[in-house]
């Protein structure tokens, strides 16, 4: 598979990377065997997480015996301060069996609170530039959902490299995010191509993405089939066709009125109801197991119970979306898969 330039960490990545959050649902001898058969198509980019439960143990299984300078791998630390950093980053390292991740992403930046506790004096940021001095992480980088906080991160001048959702539904990045990308030369890693599992098909969300030269698709692989059919159209890498169009317009009417963001613009809630966690919860349910889903937004469904439907939320939703309803849809999905 062709190799592309990540940005100014001048690694030379696969043209898509393996995303590890699936594999939590795969018994471990499977998940090395998908590791190993992902890498044989010529995959070297492999991106996972400290809080993925066993991810990156299983990916450390997988690479065992693979020359290390062959493969690229990312992980993130979900750590505020350095003292969980420093203990987050220990445990990544050996869970993976390395002695360095290329790249390393403080998770998930998306709330104004936990921007300034990363890049507060004793933070986790501090942290990561010291671990990169010690040579236990080549580039520093964040994962967030929220636009404006990484527009501020990417101009901090501390990252090498960025991880935002992007896909024809999911596209705000289009606009600014990935031009700055480009000029400030940072890598790009392009969360949930597939909307997370909720876009079937993977013709289309390919097409539509490899029109970015700069960008790296990372997306949850579960099968063999998946990525051997994901390595088959990027490899073909074949152009988005008028009829593409049209379906993207169509998906995005379809769509529009029940895809949240995460922006969090329609915060705050007076009955505290983590609004961003509970509507793209679905996804969560698809990739994770039963019990890590439970784990991560089960409190925040049981809250979502409380919605008193006074419309606050929606009034702010820059996206217009029906939340109290679509709350009460997704408290009957989550019903129906989980507590039932
Ligand atoms: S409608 Fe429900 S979710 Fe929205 S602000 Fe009111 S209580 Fe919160
Ligand atoms: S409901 Fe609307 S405002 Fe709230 S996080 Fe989702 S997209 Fe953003």
């Amino acid at each position: 598979m062709e190799k592309v330039r990540f940005g100014k960490t001048e690694l030379m990545v696969s043209r898509v990377a393996f995303g590890g959050i699936p594999i939590m649902r795969l018994s471990k001898t499977d998940a090395a065997k998908l590791v190993r058969e992902t890498i044989e198509l010529g995959i070297n980019f492999i991106d996972t997480a400290h809080v993925y439960s066993d991810s990156e143990e299983k990916i450390g299984e997988g690479i065992r015996g693979i020359r290390r300078e062959e493969l690229v791998i990312a992980s993130k630390s979900p750590a505020g301060c350095k003292k969980k950093f420093n203990e987050n980053l220990d445990l990544s390292l050996k869970r993976l069996g390395v002695d360095y991740i290329d790249i390393y992403q403080l998770h998930n930046v998306g709330s104004k609170a936990r921007k300034d506790a990363v890049l507060a004096p004793g933070g986790a940021s501090e942290a990561l530039l010291e671990a990169v001095k010690a040579g236990k992480v080549r580039f520093p980088a964040f994962s967030s959902h929220s636009i404006p906080i990484a527009m501020e991160l990417m101009k901090s001048g501390i990252f090498d490299a960025v991880q935002i959702p992007f896909n024809y539904i999911d596209c705000d990045a289009e606009n600014e995010i990935i031009p700055l990308a480009g000029e400030l030369d940072m890598g790009f890693i392009a969360m949930k191509p597939m909307g997370g599992g909720l876009l079937d098909n993977a013709g289309l969300s390919f097409r539509y993405l490899l029109r970015y030269e700069n960008i790296i698709p990372d997306p949850g692989i579960e099968t063999i089939e998946e990525i051997r059919e994901i390595a088959g159209i990027v490899e073909k890498n074949p152009p988005l066709t008028s009829e593409d169009l049209k379906e993207i317009e169509k998906l995005r009417a379809e769509f529009g009125h029940s895809w949240c963001h995460r922006c969090d613009y329609c915060q705050p809630c007076p009955q505290g109801i983590a609004i961003s966690a509970v509507l793209p919860m679905e996804s969560m349910v698809k990739r994770f197991t039963p019990e890590r889903a439970a784990a991560m937004v089960g409190p925040a469904v049981e809250k979502a119970r409380t919605c008193l439907e006074c419309g606050d939320c929606m009034a702010r939703c820059p996206y217009h979306l029906v939340i109290p309803k679509l709350l009460k849809e997704r408290v009957a999905y989550w019903d129906s898969r989980i507590s039932a």
